[in-house]
Parts: C-alpha cells; sequence; structure tokens
C-alpha cells in the first residue's frame, strides 16, 4: 500500500555515496525513518523536498515492523525560505529539530507553528524561547518562578538556580550563591515560562527577544531531560 504523508524533515545523515537517510516528523506516524536514494544527486527530484526542515508530502509502503522506510518519492509543500537565507535562523531550526527528534512525544503541531514562526520574523530568540517553554511543559519539567523554590517566599527573589529549579531568594542564596540577576531580568523570566504561542502576538510587544532567556532554558532542559543537544554549541558561538 502506498502512503502520502505530510512531514517535515527534522535530520538528515549522509549515507553511502549518493544516498541519505532522513529523519521526519508526522502528524499520523510520529518520527519516521526514510531512506533516501540519490539525495546527493543535484538531478535529484527529490533533492528540495527531503532537504532539512522542509514540509513535504513523502509516498512510501509504510511497515510498522521496519526501522527505515523506503521512500518512493517526495514533494515539496512549504519551504521555509527564508529561514534557508540567514545563518542564525538556520543556527536556531537545528535546534528546534534536534530537539524534536530527541523527545519522544509527537510535536508536529507545535514544531510547524515554530518554524512557521521563525521563518516569519526578526525575533528568533523569542520563538525559541517560546518553543523550550513548551518543551519543558510537556516534559514537566519546567523551573518554579512564583516564589523561591527553597523557601516559598515570594519577596526578594534575586536569582535562578539550575540546580533547584526555580527562583531562588536573598535569603537561600546566601546559602546558593547562585549569579544575582536584575529585576527586569527575572520578570521576564517568569513571564516567558508563562508563555505560549497561543499568546504570541501579546509576546512580540514585550522584550523577550533575549538569548540570556534562551540559555538559561536551554540549560534547563538539558540538566533535567538528558537530552543531549550538539547544534546548540553553534547559537552559544554566534553569541559570544
Ligand atoms: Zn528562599
Amino acid at each position: 500500500m502506498n502512503d502520502l504523508i505530510k512531514g517535515i524533515v527534522i535530520n538528515s545523515i549522509e549515507y553511502k555515496e549518493n544516498d541519505a537517510i532522513i529523519t521526519i516528523l508526522t502528524n499520523e506516524y510520529g518520527k519516521i525513518a526514510l531512506y533516501v536514494k540519490g539525495y546527493k544527486k543535484i538531478t535529484s527530484k527529490n533533492v528540495y523536498a527531503t532537504q532539512l526542515f522542509n514540509h513535504s508530502n513523502f509516498l512510501f509502503d509504510y511497515n510498522p515492523s521496519k526501522s527505515i522506510q523506503i521512500l518512493k518519492s517526495a514533494n515539496l509543500i512549504k519551504q521555509f525560505s527564508d529561514i534557508m537565507i540567514d545563518y542564525e535562523k538556520i543556527a536556531v531550526a537545528s535546534v528546534i529539530c534536534e530537539i524534536a527528534n530527541a523527545v519522544e512525544d509527537n510535536i508536529y503541531d507545535l514544531l510547524f507553528k515554530t518554524l512557521t514562526k521563525l521563518n516569519d520574523t526578526d525575533q528568533i530568540y523569542l520563538v525559541l524561547n517560546v518553543y523550550l517553554v513548551s518543551i519543558l511543559t510537556l516534559l514537566g519539567i519546567s523551573p518554579y518562578v512564583d516564589g523561591c523554590v527553597n523557601c516559598g517566599r515570594t519577596n526578594n527573589i534575586e536569582s535562578i538556580s539550575i540546580k533547584e529549579g526555580g527562583f531562588i531568594c536573598s535569603y537561600c542564596n546566601r546559602e546558593f550563591n547562585d549569579e544575582i540577576f536584575d529585576v527586569d531580568f527575572l520578570k521576564n523570566f517568569r513571564i516567558i515560562n508563562k508563555a505560549s504561542f497561543d499568546v504570541y502576538d501579546t509576546l512580540l510587544t514585550l522584550n523577550l527577544n533575549d538569548f540570556k532567556l534562551t540559555d538559561m532554558l536551554m540549560q534547563i532542559l538539558i540538566n533535567y531531560s538528558g537530552i543531549y543537544l550538539k547544534s546548540y554549541q553553534s547559537l552559544i558561538n554566534l553569541n559570544n
């Protein structure tokens, strides 16, 4: 049986001389690995459809007992073309797709929404931050930002502890000695942790397009999920 399935290419590994194994995220089946013959040949008609970040229709015989399906053909539905011409957006999209590949849940809708917004905006770290917060919520590892995670005090918050998983007040921080942040950053960290794409238009008017927020959320994700992200280093390098 031929299955024609919509998917987003979230990973690509070159294989042998001209082939590749790509991973697509689909609404119906979650992640699927596809063997793409002739991936590297410029003349291949599948070449755009099977490129990283692209949204395409894929034709293959789905066999759930096999770990890799053989791609018959593919055609492009949408290329996120503004991502492809901006190296910083490519670095952000790489992190987004690597996370989508690492989590077990099917986040097809969230991924599609995130890449669409990344394509269309200059506030690339806002988009990444909202995505990361959605992932932290999904995994049940959101930081505690309604008071001090150690004592519950809601005043004199001065720090964020990765190890403790949330805000730390000035009294507890005598013991923890974590970095002290200014009030605006702490406020923004709280706002972003309550954010979602449902209120995206409002978020655009706030000052949340901040890589420092991204880095804090990434540290929480890496520490609590055990996900190893090799693409994140490029983004750190771009921001140094
Ligand atoms: Zn405290």
